[in-house]
C-alpha cells in the first residue's frame, strides 16, 4: 500500500505503531491495511475495498462484524456501571450472570470461573492456580506442565513458555517455566512411513508414558491442549487420541487443561470441542467466540476440587493474591451474555456443523491442486497445506514465502486468510451462508491461481 501522503492514517500509523506479530521493517515499507468498518462477513478498508474476513479476525467473530445488538449492550452498561473490579468481594451483575452461565453451559464437573482480558492472561492464570493448589496440597514439586510442539497457548511469559512455536519462543528466552513439548499429534506431517493412524496415536501415548516415567508423576501439574489445534496450523488430532492421553494423565493424577480460546462455542460443529473428542477436563479455557472479540474478556472454568484447594489456602494465608484490574469486567461481561444470546437465537452452533460439511467440501476441491499437500479441518475452521512436492511433502524453501504471497494475492481479491508458514487457515464467522463459503472459496482459488503462476 503505497504511503500517499505524509499526513495520512497509514503515514501516521507508520510513524508512531509497532505492530504485534509483524516484520517491523517490511512494515515501514508496505504501510498497514487500515481496516474501517465492518459488516457481517465483510470489513472494509479507509479506502472503501470490502475483504471477506475469512479468519474471523483472529479466529473469534462469531456474529459477524457489526452486530448492533452487542454494542447496544456495551452501551447499556458502560451508561449504568461502566467499571469495576472484582477483588476484596466486589462483585458485578454481567459477571456474576455470566459466570453462572458458563458453569451451567460447560460439564458439571466444571463449578467455577475465573475471568481475565485475554487467552494468555488466562493461561498463566491456570499456571498460577495449579501451582497455588499443589504447594498447599504439600506437593510443591509439581510443577511441570505438559505440552505440544506447534500449540499455541499465547505470548506472555508462561502462556509463550507453553506454546510449542519455535517463532514465539526465539530471542525471547522461552520457553521459562518447567514445560515439556511433546510431538505435535498431526499424523499426515509426523506420522512415520507406513504408520497408520491408530500406530501413530499408539506412539504419541507411548511417548506420554515414557515423558511421565522420566520427569517423575509426582513432578508434572497438568497438560495443556488444544482439542483442535488452531494457530499451529488447524491440526485436529488423529483418531483414538484424547481418550487414551486422557486415560494416562488420570493413572498419574496429572491434570487435563483444555485450552478452548478457538474451539468453543460451536467453531468444531459442537458448543464445546471437548464435548466432540470425548475430553473431561478439569480446566476449560474459554476467549475469543466469547464475546467475539468484541471486548477482550477470557474465563477459565475449573473443578470443585481446583477450587477447594484455592479457597483453603487463601484462607490459610490470607488471600488468593492474583487477579487483573479488569477481571469480571462488567462491560466484557455484558457483550459476552448478549454475544452468547446471538449465537443462541440464531442458533450458529447447531448450523455450525452443517456449514462445516459445505466449507470442509469445497476446500477439498484444492486436493488436486499441485500446490497443495493437506486440506485438512473440522466445522468452520480447516487449512490448505502448500508444499514444494506434494509426493514427498517436501517444504517451501524458505517456508512461509509462498504462503506469504498468497496472503497478499488473497487480499487483491478481497479475501483476509491467514497465512501460518505455508499453512493457510480458513476461520469465518459463524454466520456465514453457503453462498459466502462459495464465494470466500472462489476468492482463494483465485488467489491461489496467481500464486502457482507466481512459483512456476
Ligand atoms: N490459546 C489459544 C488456543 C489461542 O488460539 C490463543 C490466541 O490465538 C491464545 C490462547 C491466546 O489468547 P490471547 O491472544 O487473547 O492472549
Amino acid at each position: 500500500m503505497p504511503i500517499a501522503f505524509p499526513n495520512s492514517l497509514h503515514a501516521r500509523d507508520v510513524e508512531y505503531l509497532l505492530h504485534p506479530v509483524t516484520n517491523a521493517r517490511r512494515h515501514e515499507e508496505t504501510g498497514p491495511i487500515v481496516i474501517d468498518r465492518g459488516e457481517g462477513i465483510y470489513v472494509y478498508d479507509d479506502e472503501g475495498k470490502g475483504y471477506i474476513e475469512a479468519m474471523a479476525g483472529l479466529w473469534s467473530v462469531a456474529v459477524g462484524f457489526g452486530e448492533t445488538r452487542i454494542a447496544d449492550a456495551a452501551r447499556r452498561q458502560m451508561a449504568r456501571l461502566p467499571y469495576y473490579h472484582s477483588f476484596s468481594h466486589k462483585s458485578n451483575e454481567p459477571a456474576i450472570l455470566l459466570a453462572e452461565r458458563l458453569v451451567r453451559m460447560t460439564p458439571e464437573r466444571l463449578t467455577r470461573v475465573f475471568f481475565t482480558n485475554s487467552g494468555s492472561e488466562a493461561n498463566d492464570t491456570v499456571v498460577k492456580m495449579l501451582w497455588y493448589v499443589n504447594n498447599a496440597r504439600g506437593k510443591p514439586e509439581k510443577k511441570v506442565i505438559l505440552s505440544r510442539q506447534n500449540a499455541y497457548h499465547g505470548i506472555t511469559i508462561t502462556s509463550g513458555s507453553l506454546t510449542g512455536l519455535p517463532t514465539n519462543h526465539r530471542d525471547f528466552d522461552l520457553p521459562n517455566i518447567p514445560v515439556r513439548h511433546l510431538t505435535c499429534p498431526h499424523f499426515w506431517r509426523y506420522g512415520q512411513p507406513g504408520e497408520t493412524e491408530e500406530a501413530f496415536t499408539d506412539r504419541l501415548v507411548a511417548e506420554l508414558e515414557s515423558v511421565i516415567a522420566e520427569v517423575g508423576p509426582e513432578n508434572i501439574a497438568a497438560l495443556i491442549g488444544e482439542p483442535l489445534m488452531g494457530a499451529g496450523g488447524v491440526l485436529p488430532p488423529p483418531a483414538g487420541y484424547w481418550p487414551r492421553v486422557q486415560e494416562v494423565l488420570r493413572r498419574n493424577d496429572i491434570l487435563l487443561v483444555a485450552d478452548e480460546v478457538i474451539n468453543g462455542f460451536g467453531r468444531i460443529g459442537t458448543t464445546f470441542a471437548c464435548e466432540y473428542y470425548g475430553i473431561d477436563a478439569d480446566v476449560l479455557v474459554l476467549s475469543k467466540q466469547l464475546t467475539s472479540s468484541y471486548a477482550p474478556l477470557a474465563a477459565i472454568v475449573f473443578s470443585d476440587e481446583i477450587y477447594q484447594g484455592i479457597a483453603d489456602n487463601s484462607a490459610k494465608i490470607g488471600t488468593f493474591a492474583h487477579g487483573f484490574t479488569a477481571s469480571g469486567h462488567p462491560v466484557s461481561c455484558a457483550v459476552a451474555l448478549e454475544n452468547l444470546d446471538v449465537i443462541a437465537e440464531k442458533r450458529l452452533i447447531e448450523t455450525a456443523a452443517e456449514k462445516g460439511e459445505v466449507l470442509q467440501g469445497v476446500l477439498a476441491r484444492f486436493r488436486d491442486h499441485p500446490l497443495v499437500g493437506e486440506v485438512r479441518g473440522l466445522g468452520l475452521i480447516a487449512a490448505v497445506e502448500l508444499v514444494a512436492n506434494k509426493e514427498t511433502k517436501a517444504k517451501f524453501d524458505p517456508v512461509g514465502r509462498v504462503g506469504a504471497y498468497l496472503f497478499n494475492r488473497g487480499h487483491e481479491h478481497g479475501v483476509i486468510i491467514r497465512a501460518i508458514g505455508d499453512q493457510i487457515a480458513f476461520c469465518p464467522p459463524l454466520i456465514i451462508t453457503e453462498n459466502e463459503i462459495a464465494e470466500m472459496v472462489a476468492r482463494f482459488g483465485r488467489a491461489l491461481d496467481d500464486t502457482a503462476a507466481w512459483v512456476a
